[in-house]
């Protein structure tokens, strides 16, 4: 989920989510590492899920890049 959500958003470009992984550890203050993991799970299991995610119900809508969402 960290990996799909986090592409979408812009956040991280990767392919992989060891590469995801990389990234975030790279970007995101440690103190949020593991929150994001927390929140995201069920976030990709409801709202931005792997096809057709939920965009128009999504609270980040209007900051989300939606990259690679049609
Ligand atoms: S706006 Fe769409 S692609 Fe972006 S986080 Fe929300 S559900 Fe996912």
């Amino acid at each position: 989920h960290v990996h799909r959500i986090t592409n979408r958003w812009g956040y991280v470009h990767t392919r992989t989510p060891e590469e995801t992984l990389r990234e975030l550890e790279h970007k995101l203050p440690r103190r949020y590492w593991i929150d994001i993991n927390r929140l995201l799970v069920p976030f990709g299991k409801f709202i931005c899920t792997g096809t057709r995610p939920k965009c128009a119900q999504c609270p980040l809508n209007d900051m989300c890049a939606r990259v690679g969402v049609a």
